[in-house]
Formats: C-alpha cells, sequence, structure tokens
C-alpha cells in the first residue's frame, strides 16, 4: 500500500514539477545529468532481440530482418523509473526525457523515418494518450526525421501474462501495414522495452513484406531478466549492427 500510495505521488509530482529530477529531486529537468549516469548500458553476449547465444547485439535469425538494434539501457533503477512515470502515471513530460535518451543513443545523421509500435487502444483509452506515438514525436522533433505510424494492430492483445511461447504465437502477424512504403527509406522501428522481441520481430517483418528494404530498431529498455547470464561486455567496435548502417 505504501509503494502504490508513493508511485501515485511521483506520478502527481512529475505531473506537477516536471522540472524535478525524477530520481534525485535535482532542480532542472526530470533526469538530471548526474542521474542519467547511472544508467546501465546492456551487455552484450546474447541477442538484444531474441535472447539466443550471439557474440553480436543481433543474431544472424534476427539480423534477416533488423538491420541493426540500439538499446538505451538495461531496465532497471533510474531508466525503469523513469519508464514507469512515462507508461503508467501519465508523466507527458518524461516523453522529452526519453526522447532525448533515445537521440543520444542513435548515430548522428541518421537518416531514418521512425515508425511507432501502434499501443493498443485499451491503454491509449486508459492513459488518453498513446505513449509510443508521443515519444516518437519527440523524437523525431529532436533528430529531425519524419514519423510515420505506419504500423497498426490485427488485434489488442495485452502481453503482460504470456510467457515467451505464447508471446511469439500472439505477435505472429500482429501487426499490417497501413499506409505506402517507401522503399528507398530506413524505417527505425521505436518501442519501450524488449522482453522476448516479438513485438519488434512482427513489426519488422510487417514492414519488410509490405517492401521495406531497410527496417532497424531502437528500443528504450532492455528488460534484465531475459538477458542470458553468460554476457559479456563488447566494444562498440565489435558490434556487427553498427557495420551496417
Ligand atoms: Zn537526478
Ligand atoms: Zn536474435
Amino acid at each position: 500500500m505504501q509503494n502504490v500510495k508513493n508511485t501515485m505521488l511521483d506520478g502527481l509530482l512529475s505531473v506537477l514539477f516536471p522540472h524535478l529530477c525524477c530520481s534525485c529531486g535535482t532542480e532542472g529537468s526530470l533526469l538530471c545529468g548526474n542521474c542519467k549516469s547511472y544508467i546501465d548500458s546492456v551487455s552484450v553476449g546474447a541477442c538484444l532481440v531474441c535472447d539466443s547465444v550471439s557474440t553480436s547485439r543481433l543474431c544472424d535469425k534476427c539480423w534477416q530482418v533488423i538491420d541493426t538494434v540500439w538499446v538505451v539501457g538495461a531496465r532497471k533503477g533510474v531508466l525503469q523509473r523513469l519508464i514507469g512515470l512515462y507508461k503508467f502515471q501519465y508523466a507527458r513530460s518524461a516523453a522529452n526525457a526519453l526522447a532525448s535518451l533515445l537521440a543520444e543513443r542513435l548515430p548522428e545523421d541518421l537518416a531514418v523515418t521512425i515508425v511507432p509500435i501502434p499501443t493498443s487502444q485499451p491503454s491509449v483509452r486508459a492513459r488518453g494518450y498513446d505513449h509510443m506515438l508521443l515519444c516518437a514525436r519527440r523524437l523525431g522533433a529532436v533528430i529531425r526525421r519524419p514519423v510515420a505510424p505506419l504500423l497498426s494492430r490485427t488485434s489488442h492483445h495485452i502481453q503482460h501474462r504470456l510467457d515467451r511461447r505464447q508471446r511469439q504465437a500472439a505477435m505472429q502477424g500482429a501487426f499490417y501495414v497501413n499506409g505506402l512504403i517507401d522503399t528507398q527509406a530506413h524505417y527505425l522501428v521505436l518501442d519501450d522495452i524488449i522482453t522476448t522481441g516479438s513485438t519488434v520481430l512482427a513489426a519488422a517483418r510487417a514492414l519488410r513484406q509490405a517492401g521495406a528494404r531497410r527496417v532497424s530498431v531502437v528500443v528504450i529498455a532492455k528488460q534484465l531478466s531475459t538477458i542470458g547470464p553468460t554476457s559479456v561486455k563488447m566494444a562498440k567496435s565489435e558490434w556487427r549492427g553498427d557495420r551496417v548502417v
């Protein structure tokens, strides 16, 4: 109960005082520079998308579908708190902080068209806004790239309680493309959290089946429990994903 009260208070504070750091309370922004440095980068040793053992951040199978993947950090600590505020406390101001984290993770001058994963209708109704579309628009404004909400959901499964195999089955054909694909464009699928990877894989497949030739993925956080225990740190230059951009 205390936790519920605390998170409700957090939500209220973040709406009333979006200029205070959500972690330490310092005045300035929702995430101060000091707390930002505590975001843990994700170690590689398993595919960042599907978790199979891989020396690159994308395994060979995911690489067939996704050109490259960027992840801001592990889903814990300050990053988890920020996502929690954003998703569940209706703090729209967190979108700005998340967009700048995403922009910092991406290479400069990345000529992409941002495609947000569409939020399920029940979630949009509950929050009053589509949180990934909002985040995509803020990111688009920061990196000066267009946003194209090209994906629609064929169904509105809420995935929270599904295990890995159920998620993969539920996500098969979960999206369809609702507009025209530019075959010259490099599409950047944006999602908040990668858990089993089935959502971003389904999105990337839908875009490719509709004619897209280049599809990459950026997410805010990687669910920690899905990272393999054999994870080892790799130098950024060793990541295969960087070579294909
Ligand atoms: Zn702080
Ligand atoms: Zn994979």
